[in-house]
């Protein structure tokens, strides 16, 4: 373990680096992630933009939901393994941070320009106007509009959709639009909707330029975060790997580290910061 990371302080101190996030960057944070170590198997089928936007009861209960696991997500705080990254990218080793989580926890650790690949949960757009909405206004306007909701959340997933029984989220008020009256949608891509193409190009050329492909608390199960690891290896980038639990990634990857992000990313910028930037 500890020539791995040795390693892998070689390999991010040379710079160039593109770090790709997954869930298991937050777990440390209190956000579970359902393919991860922590063995949450979810419940509930993902919601599609289809159901989303054509079934009224599917979209009552989804944002009744979101609005239960909204509490748990919006107090989720950026752990070490966020601020290892925000360090890293300080020191100017970075060259771009790519997620795929939906939580804004890099930028809350202190990152910036994070290509969110699949959107963030406090932002809320109308698709009609296409106004965004802050969720904290959202939140406000939901409690508003329901205040004698009062079911409890039994788990959270990680997109921020709570497992509730369906009885309890009957009645749920749903707001809309405060501009045009619009059907509002969380700024998240769903399941089977695909991320938009500026996204995957910015994140491709971040990719190609790279002298290292970090990825950091992914499994890379989906095909979104799981190309760039593919795009990488054609291009005879590096590719190296800390995640707890098996990844889909491996056989790409010239060096993997499984243990807790937390505990890996704080020692790898230790021992960068010691080679690399000693005080004078
Ligand atoms: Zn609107």
């Amino acid at each position: 373990m500890r020539e791995r990371i040795a390693e892998l302080a070689d390999w991010v101190g040379a710079g160039d680096v593109v770090v790709l996030s997954g869930a298991g960057l937050s777990t440390e944070s209190g956000i579970p992630d359902y393919r991860g170590p922590s063995g949450l198997a979810r419940k509930a089928t993902p919601m599609t933009y289809q159901t989303f936007t054509r079934d009224a009861v599917a979209r009552r209960r989804y944002w009744a939901r979101s609005h239960l696991g909204w509490r748990n997500i919006g107090d989720a705080r950026p752990n070490d393994g966020h601020r290892a990254v925000a360090r890293l990218q300080e020191l100017g080793l970075v060259r771009g941070i790519i997620t795929q989580n939906v939580d804004g926890l890099h930028q809350a650790g202190g990152a910036a320009d994070v290509v969110e690949l699949h959107g963030n949960l406090a932002r809320v757009t109308c698709l009609d106007c296409g106004a965004p909405t802050g969720r904290a206004e959202l939140e406000t306007r939901l409690r508003r509009a329901n205040p004698d909701f009062a079911a409890t959340a039994a788990e959270i997933n990680p997109d921020g959709d709570a497992e509730v029984d369906d009885a309890a989220l009957d009645g749920f008020a749903v707001v809309d639009c405060a501009g045009c009256g619009g059907m509002l949608k969380p700024d998240v891509v769903y399941f089977g909707e695909t991320v938009p193409p500026e996204r995957v190009a910015a994140s491709f050329e971040l990719v190609c330029g790279a002298r290292t492909l970090l990825v950091l608390g992914s499994s890379l199960t989906v095909m979104s975060g799981r190309r760039f690891v593919l795009r990488a290896a054609k291009e005879g980038i590096r590719v190296a790997i800390v995640n707890q639990g098996v990844t889909r990634g491996e056989p790409y990857a010239s060096l993997v580290v499984d243990a807790p992000l937390g505990r890996v990313l704080p020692e790898l910028v230790r021992r960068i910061e010691d080679l690399y930037f000693v005080e004078t």
